[in-house]
């Protein structure tokens, strides 16, 4: 594996994480690995460790800090790629996941620079954003949507997407109990998971994410000197 830099993506849901990473996967050639994915392909293919987290999800509470890990771990173990550049996005999410993160980085070596990008929004411009998302359907695409009138990321066909003709859809924690949860959830952990990170070495960089995408990538790609 030679990998120069893991970028860790960390900000609250509906920063544009998922969003920003797809598109640098398609324009950069980066490798990203999404453990909200991951956790929606076990309960879609309704494996033993999607059964036991199914509940978490939709509640918008953190799935165990081991189940979680692993998935990265095994990633890092299956996919022996040349990318020079992996995204984690929504890993770490707390201090116990940057500690095992930790380990990952002392098995990727010295030559692997592991840099935190952090994203800030208001929270609510966060809820009015997740209360009107809806996003494609079909895995390969996953393209997101607002329906909020008037939005730039509005579809041009009613609930259907633009890129793939494929039919829009609502995840199941985007509704608002789930949606202030995943707020308060990312709160609670964002100073401890931070300093851990500060103190391990790994240099933050800020970026405000109340951009439209396309803005936020020029931005960003900038900042990494793409
Ligand atoms: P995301 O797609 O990143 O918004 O994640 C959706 C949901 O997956 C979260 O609300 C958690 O229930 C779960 N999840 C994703 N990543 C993690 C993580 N690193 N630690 C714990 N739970 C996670």
């Amino acid at each position: 594996m030679s990998i120069d830099r893991v970028i860790l993506f960390v900000g609250p849901p509906g920063s544009g994480k998922g969003t920003l990473s797809q598109k640098c996967v398609q324009e950069l050639d980066w490798d990203k690995i999404s453990t909200g994915d991951l956790c929606r392909q076990h309960i879609e293919n309704q494996t033993e460790i999607g059964k036991s987290i199914d509940f978490a999800i939709k509640s918008g509470k953190l799935v165990s800090d081991g189940i979680v890990s692993q998935m990265v771990f095994e990633w890092f173990r299956d996919n022996e790629n040349d990318s020079r550049v992996v995204i984690l996005d929504g890993y770490p999410r707390t201090v116990s996941q940057a500690k095992t993160l930790d380990n990952l980085a002392e098995t990727l070596g010295d030559s692997a620079e592991i840099i935190i990008a952090k994203f800030v929004i208001d929270d609510q411009a966060i809820v009015d954003r997740l209360e009107n998302r809806y996003i494609c359907k079909n895995k390969e695409c996953q393209r997101v949507y607002s329906l909020k009138a008037s939005s730039v990321l509005a579809p041009k066909k009613d609930m259907t997407c633009d890129n793939c003709d494929t039919e829009l859809i609502k995840r199941k924690d985007d509704n608002s109990d789930a949606i202030l949860e995943r707020l308060k959830v990312y709160h609670l952990h964002e100073n401890d998971l931070l300093s851990h990170c500060q103190k391990a070495g790994y240099e933050i960089r800020e970026f405000e994410s109340n951009l439209p995408i396309d803005q936020l990538f020029v931005k960003f790609k900038e900042n990494m000197g793409e």
